[in-house]
């Protein structure tokens, strides 16, 4: 029997949970709890950590899983290396729905520390789009006025000194980031290299306005199985036959 453990937040996740919800494949689809308010999913939802590699082996013992799909967003190594590891441990079947990486032309560092080397000695405006966890890393570089982009207001005060925090959540467009960069003098652009179009509108954004861009690698995260598309997965779940879903 097919269950499914859907482990989401991105925007290729939901479009799964939609696909299997289509296809009544048994599945459940899993929140980290990171957001206030996460999107509706058309499955049945479980929101929280599993409790490290132990807690997700017993989780899929318990729910009788036989299939992964890690739906996580490339920078949430941490549940993509447990995924890897209590896949191996229980037999499950894994397999990861991930974009492909951005290629383009600009500053590549491999984490969050050499990006905020990377920016420059002198004060400068710069859109700090990579999310509201790895802030205190840009501590070193207090110089600059950082513009945030969170899903969330901010609880607590935040380690930079000088910020500017916009609420908004994805997928976002060229003309909106440009204008976003526009009235806040954005000089430079730091963004994590997660791939997918909605994501990619603020890099857009960054090269038609002529700004430099740091771009952070992706971690690491052990060989497994990986797709890049919704219909690979139900491919590969043995659900072939709902192409256009
Ligand atoms: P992470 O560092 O890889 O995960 C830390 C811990 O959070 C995991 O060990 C796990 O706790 C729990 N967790 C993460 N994803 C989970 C899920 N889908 N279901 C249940 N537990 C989960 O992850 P993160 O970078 O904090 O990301 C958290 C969530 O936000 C993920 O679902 C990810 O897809 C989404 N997200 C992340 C980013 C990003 O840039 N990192 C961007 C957009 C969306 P236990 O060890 O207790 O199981």
């Amino acid at each position: 029997m097919t269950r499914v453990l859907l482990l989401g937040g991105t925007t290729e996740a939901s479009l799964l949970a939609r696909a299997l919800a289509a296809a009544g494949v048994d599945a459940v689809f899993s929140y980290a709890g990171r957001t206030a308010a996460p999107v509706a999913q058309p499955l049945p939802q479980r929101i929280g950590g599993f409790g490290g590699v132990t807690g997700l082996t017993d989780y899929l013992r318990a729910e009788a899983i036989s299939h992964i799909v890690d739906a996580t967003h490339p920078f949430a190594a941490g549940m993509s290396r447990n995924a890897v590891e209590a896949a191996e441990q229980t037999g499950v079947a894994l397999m990861a729905l991930e974009r492909p990486p951005w290629q383009g032309d600009w500053t590549q560092v491999p984490d969050i520390a050499a990006a905020a080397a990377a920016l420059p000695q002198t004060p400068a405006r710069v859109f700090l789009a990579i999310g509201r966890q790895h802030l205190a890393e840009f501590a070193l570089a207090p110089q600059h006025h950082y513009l945030l982009r969170l899903v969330d207001p901010p609880e607590g005060a935040l380690p930079l000194p000088q910020t500017e925090i916009v609420i908004d959540r994805g997928p976002f467009r060229l003309e909106g980031d440009v204008e976003l960069m526009r009235k806040h003098g954005t000089e430079w652009v730091v963004a994590k290299n997660s791939g997918g179009s909605g994501a990619r509108a603020k890099i857009d954004a960054a090269h038609q306005l002529g700004l430099p861009v740091v771009m952070i690698d992706r971690p690491a995260i052990p060989p497994r199985p990986v797709c890049a598309t919704v219909q690979g997965v139900m491919d590969w779940l043995g659900h072939p036959t709902l192409r256009g879903v």
